[in-house]
């Protein structure tokens, strides 16, 4: 099949409909849903954007030489790098960073499995194959993933099987020559809105007996008899994009996922019982690097929307001349270039892993990830103090066509922009910084690739600072020798 287009999105949804419940009742069709048909929408037009430019998006499928989506390349170059990189940019740019879980972030992890596939061989030789195989289902039919990864949060003081019900956490029930059966939750899984799930390592296990059932990592259809998901309520409102500029358009949705005795082939397993693997795999296939080049364009894209926002509400209300409006946009200014400095070098410094792969350096890609939960929440405040009560004295496009029109005209205007220009960029600037779909964004770049302190307690581990330590034990030797050797107080 190769590439897809955005219709055939939208058809593949509506032939394949998933168990997905909103609000107490039963979704029928996500295409045509309040709530959602508008973020299928938006996840549709990322495939009408690939072929509006095939060659930045685009590339020749190495099995059928068909054009394949560039996501899907297991980079042996930089420049191959590179151009999946500006690939990732360019649909980034289509939600200006508002679709966090766009499905390159996925199509990384998998592409990055694949290419790692000699981990999983390991393991079980069958594994090897079985990422491969996937890898190139995904390629060449185009299809669209969510993940999900995290023990429902009951108990966080105890692992997945000393919770009050050993089948809360999702874990194995049954083994057959045909495959494996799976009951209990995961936690979340943001755009149940798609094809098929990843159902990867969680957080770390403990390699006794006991971890083992909850020790896996495959992938199925969304539409798997007896998954389900339980989506929380939608922050699109149903209502237009003058009123809701974001929330109308990139509502991903995010679900807790039930497993209901869901069976799963083996040639759909990856990886099985090995807690020592699951807990490695991420960093040793190199999928978490891959993962967090895609994370790092989505940050540049956010950066440079939120850069563009508020210069626009800044010159609107003529407000420039404030010496904390330097400050603060200035700060976000500096975000972005942090940001497109940590995937510039990413890029740069990318080497072949173990596996013959060209994989970005993490370091930089690891401080950006562990930057950027501390960056978005913070600018976000920017335009709360930058747009003050703007954000909310914003009347809706009910009102601005209503019987107080002309009032609304005069009363709206700004320095430089009449009333009708002017509501909806602080409309826009409301949706970004105080709605149900902001504050949402602010949780999720919070928790974007994990909880930021045990993100940080990795970072302390794995990275090594003897070279710092002996930078100042060799000036303290200095010093102690030249104190020795008599040099006046
Ligand atoms: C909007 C949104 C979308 C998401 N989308 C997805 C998705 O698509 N797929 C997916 O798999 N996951 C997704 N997640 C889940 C995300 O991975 C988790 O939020 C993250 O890993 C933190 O886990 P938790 O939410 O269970 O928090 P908890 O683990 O329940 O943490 C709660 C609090 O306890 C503290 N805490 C708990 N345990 C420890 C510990 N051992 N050491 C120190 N502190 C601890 C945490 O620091 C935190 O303050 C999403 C989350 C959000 C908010």
């Amino acid at each position: 099949m190769g590439a897809r287009h955005g219709a055939d999105v939208i058809q593949r949804l509506q032939e394949h409909p998933m168990e997905i419940w909103h609000r107490g009742h039963q979704v029928q069709d996500v295409t045509t849903e309040p709530g959602f048909a508008n973020g299928v929408k938006s996840l549709a037009e990322l495939y009408d954007v690939q072929w509006e430019e095939p060659d930045l998006m685009l590339f020749d499928s190495p099995t059928t030489g068909e054009k394949v989506g560039r996501s899907f390349m297991i980079p042996k170059t930089k420049e191959e790098l590179m151009s999946v990189g500006r690939m990732m940019k360019r649909w980034a740019d289509h939600a200006m960073g508002m679709m966090g879980r766009a499905p390159d972030y996925l199509n990384r992890a998998i592409s990055a499995f694949a290419g790692g596939a000699d981990f999983l061989s390991q393991q079980d030789p069958r594994f090897g194959d079985n990422i491969r195989n996937y890898h190139a289902y995904m390629r060449e039919n185009d299809l669209c993933l969510t993940h999900t990864l995290i023990n429902p949060q009951a108990n966080r003081s105890v692992g997945p099987a000393r919770q009050a019900d050993p089948f809360l956490a999702a874990r194995v029930k049954e083994e057959t020559d045909a495959g494996i059966v799976i009951k209990g939750a995961r936690m979340l899984a943001t755009l149940p809105i798609s094809d098929e799930i990843m159902v990867f390592p969680s957080t770390l296990l403990r390699s006794t007996e006991e971890d083992a059932p909850y020790a896996f990592a495959f992938a199925i259809p969304n539409a798997t008899p007896g998954l389900k998901f339980i989506c929380r309520e939608s922050v699109d409102y149903g209502r237009n994009h003058y009123d809701h500029p974001l929330g109308s358009r990139f509502e991903e949705m995010d679900a807790v996922v039930i497993f209901d005795d869901v069976f799963v082939p083996w040639e759909r397993v990856f990886m099985y019982r090995d807690v020592e693997a699951c807990n490695k795999a991420y960093i040793a296939t190199g999928a978490v690097v891959h993962m967090a080049h895609q994370v790092v364009c989505k940050n540049i894209a956010k950066t440079e929307f939120l850069l563009g926002l508020v210069s626009l509400m800044i010159d609107a209300i003529g407000i420039e001349r404030f010496q904390h409006i330097h400050e603060k946009t200035a700060e976000i200014w500096i975000n972005l270039e942090t940001m497109k400095a940590f995937r510039r070098v990413a890029e740069v410094d990318a080497q072949l892993n173990e596996f013959g792969v060209m994989t970005p350096a993490w370091d930089p890609l690891d401080a950006a990830r562990n930057l950027y939960p501390r960056l978005y929440p913070r600018m976000i405040e920017i335009v709360q103090q930058i747009g003050a009560s703007g954000l909310v004295a914003m009347p809706t496009l009910a009102d601005v066509n209503g019987p107080l029109a002309e009032e609304i005209k005069k009363y709206y205007q700004s320095a430089r922009l009449d009333a009708l220009e002017r509501i909806p960029l602080f409309r826009l600037a409301w949706d970004t910084a105080l709605s149900a779909f902001a504050s949402r964004q602010v949780l999720y770049e919070r928790y974007f690739f994990g909880d930021p302190v045990r993100m940080a307690t990795a970072l302390f581990h794995n990275h090594d600072r003897t070279e710092y330590m002996d930078k100042v034990r060799a000036f303290l030797k200095r010093n102690i020798e030249e104190a020795m050797e008599g040099e006046p107080a």
